[in-house]
Formats: C-alpha cells, structure tokens, sequence
C-alpha cells in the first residue's frame, strides 16, 4: 500500500525528501566529531536548503543564540510543539537576604514541570535558612561549601550532621528542619521538591508561628512568661546571619546524645559513591530508595558526560525528568507522538525537562566534561535503552521495523550503555 503521506511535508517547511538527505549527512556529522557538529550542522542545513528560509535579517540577542544554536536553528528532524523544556536559575528572580539568597524554578517559571520543582540557595558562614517546614518533600545536593543541618522525627529523636560538595539530604513532608552555613564561606545548595507548584517563599516558619499566636496560649502552652514573649520574633528570619555552631559532636551532644538519636539517616554522600554505571565515555551515580530509603519520592542520577560523548536514546516509564545542569554544556532531543521533536541547548544553572516517558539522548558539545542531575519523582531510577530494546527483539521483527539487514542489526550494542563515548 503507498504511503499517502509521502509527499507531505515532513517537518516544518522542510520536505520528507530534504529531510532525509540533510538528516543523514547531518546524523553522520555528528557522529563523526561532536566538537564541531553545532557548526557542521548549520552548514549541513544552509547548503541543504540553499534558500533564503533560514536568513535571520531582524534584531538577534547574540549571548542568547550563541548559547542556543539548536533554538535559533532547528535541525531539520525538529518539529511541531512539545512545549517548554528550559529555563535558567540565570534568570529566575533573586530573593537577597542578609545572610544569602534564594531563587527557584517551578511550574510557575517552566509550566510543563507539574511533579519537580528547583530551588537554589547560598547561605554564607553561621547564616540559617531559618528552622521549617513544608507540604512537599525536599531533596538537596550540596553545590559548593559545607552546612550543617537538623530533622526531628515525629517520635522526638532528633538527626544532626555535617555534608559538604557532593552530599544529599532528604526531608519528609512536614518533617520540621535547619540548614545553617559552615565555615570558612558557608554552602550553596540545590533543593528539589515533589511539588511542581511548590514556592520557597510559602514554608511554615518556626518565627510565624510563634508569632501568630495569641501571647496568653503561647503562656499557657510553653510555661514563657509575658517577658520571654516580648522577645519573640515578631516577623519572620527566612534567612538570617548567625555565629558559627560548634562541632557535630558537642551539637549531637548538648541535646542528649544517643538517648536522642535518629535511627534514620537522613544523608548520603553521593559524590564520593562509586558510580554504578562506568565506562569510556563518562559515569553514572544513582541515588534512590534503594541505596538511600529515607528518599521514597525522589530518585536522581548524577551523570558525567566526557567530551564528545552522549546519554544514549533512552526513556523513563515512570515519571518525567527535571534536570540541573551543573557544568559543561550539551545538547538534548526529545521525540514525542505525532512526530514532534524539540532540540536545545543546555548550560551550567540552567534546567531542562523531559516530558514522562518522551524518548531523549544528551550529548556533550562542549571541550569539557558535562555533569548534570537526572530527577524523577519516584521512589526507582528505571529507564530503557533504544538499542537494547531493538537488539532483544527477534532479528526477523527488527528488520521489518528498520529496513536493516542481519549486519546492520549487528552494529548496534545489544546491552544498555548508559553513556555511550563520542
Ligand atoms: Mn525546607
Ligand atoms: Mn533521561
């Protein structure tokens, strides 16, 4: 039966013809030198095209397009809409306190984010993120520096430690908290929440509380006298700068020591782990429920991508990704039904999203490596690998999938290879 679409267009004013021939010189190029496909591909599709469709005579932010070749020139297998999937810490509102700051992506700044939503802070040395609590349960991976921090459990056992670069914390719903900066420059941290809506600015403050009280109940409830009461906090700290504590043990020690103990650990050190996944092409370092159990609704892979190399296609059946990019830059595309397609760039601070269960690869298209969080809101990190997918499936089904023959289907990896080496 012929193909009533052939002659169609294929992608947005781009034939199923031209397609095909400038995609493969294109696909090739890539393969061939990651380091100049941005470049190459441009090229690839200006000669291709030899028209005057991609000429761009209007006014252009050049930092912008500089950073977002694959924005302002789509490959030519981009198409349709899958809506937005990047957005930068760069440019998300900074709330400037005297002790540090606070600025967030959530589903208000990236509106297809509906599970994730991302906070970045920096607390300077003796600084608090005053003592909280919140509706979503908060994950946290220590960018720079070292804090110290503090969860109670409903039983009153109380867990106190140290992280520094490379560390994770995990904080239940409701579970009420502290993160003070240490010496010698305090800490900045990413916090992820399993609320897309969730706002830093509307936590449960340990000052509003206090103060919203009527004073006789406070008196009634806490045995303060009317002269304690005036010295409450009468607005809230948020973040505000205090001395430096003193050691974890004199801490753990001056409110019972043991006694008082939490029998959960509520930190991992994520950085210092030996990857699970190894290869030329970079690492992978997962942390879920099954190493770190306390963080049942969060699940994250710390990947590193060496120049030239790439994520391979894969896709997550259980939820959507919310990534950090943490240094280096890349490139990502992700396929949805309907045959539409998004490629964008991504740098350090920025976030990307894939939707649930779009197919995706990341390549590295910098000269250094690329380091990135994968998150999920789920209790499991799963994904599935296109080449392993194809090469399970009997060779007589793959052919009358993909046109290749037996040596064709041989060439690709039949195990899942996470990072896949340029
Ligand atoms: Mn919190
Ligand atoms: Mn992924």
């Amino acid at each position: 039966m012929c193909d009533q679409n052939e002659d169609k267009p294929f992608s947005d004013g781009v034939s199923r013809r031209s397609f095909l021939g400038v995609g493969s010189a294109a696909l090739a190029t890539v393969a061939i030198s990651g380091l100049t496909a941005n470049a190459q591909l441009h090229e690839d599709i200006a000669k291709a095209e030899n028209d005057h469709s991609l000429s761009d005579p209007g006014p252009e932010n050049k930092l912008l397009f500089g950073l977002n070749p694959h924005t302002n020139t789509p490959p030519p297998t981009d198409h349709g809409d899958i809506g937005p999937i990047w957005f930068s810490f760069d440019l998300a509102r900074k709330r400037v306190e005297e002790g540090g700051w606070t600025h967030q992506v959530t589903q208000r700044e990236l509106g297809t984010s509906k599970d994730i939503a991302g906070v970045n802070m920096r607390l300077t040395a003796g600084s608090f993120r005053e003592l909280h609590w919140h509706t979503a349960d908060e994950w946290a991976f220590i960018e720079y520096g070292s804090a110290r921090i503090t969860v109670m459990n409903p039983d009153g056992t109380m867990f106190i430690d140290d992280v520094s670069e490379g560390d994770l914390w995990f904080f239940p719903a409701g579970f009420p908290h502290s993160i003070q900066g240490l010496g010698p420059d305090g800490c900045q941290f990413l916090l992820v929440f399993d609320e897309g809506g969730f706002s830093e600015d509307g936590t449960f403050l340990l000052s509003e509380f206090v103060a919203h009280v009527p004073p006789e109940i406070l008196k009634k409830n806490s045995h303060l006298s009317s002269a304690d009461i005036a010295k409450l906090p009468k607005e809230h700290l948020y973040i505000f700068p205090s001395k430096l504590p003193r050691s974890l043990a004199a801490d753990r020690a001056a409110i019972g020591g043991s006694r008082v103990a939490s029998a959960q650990q509520y930190t991992f050190r994520m950085g210092s782990m030996k990857p699970q996944v190894q290869s030329d092409g970079g690492e992978v370092r997962i942390v879920d429920s099954t190493n770190f159990p306390v963080s049942t609704s969060i699940a994250a892979a710390l990947v590193k991508i060496k120049p030239g190399g790439m994520r391979e296609l894969h896709w997550h059946p259980n939820a959507s990704e919310w990534q950090f990019w943490i240094t280096g830059k890349g490139r990502m595309t992700i396929v949805m039904p309907e045959g539409r397609a998004r490629t964008m760039d991504f740098n350090a601070n920025d976030v990307g999203f894939v939707p649930a269960v779009a197919g995706h690869y990341i390549e590295n298209t910098g000269d250094t490596d690329l380091i990135f969080l994968e998150m999920f809101k789920s209790s499991h990190f799963v994904d599935f690998s296109l080449n392993n997918w194809i090469r399970r499936m009997p060779p007589e089904m793959a052919t009358a999938h993909l046109n290749l023959d037996e040596s064709g289907l041989k060439k690709i990896p039949s195990e899942k290879q996470p990072i896949i080496a340029g």
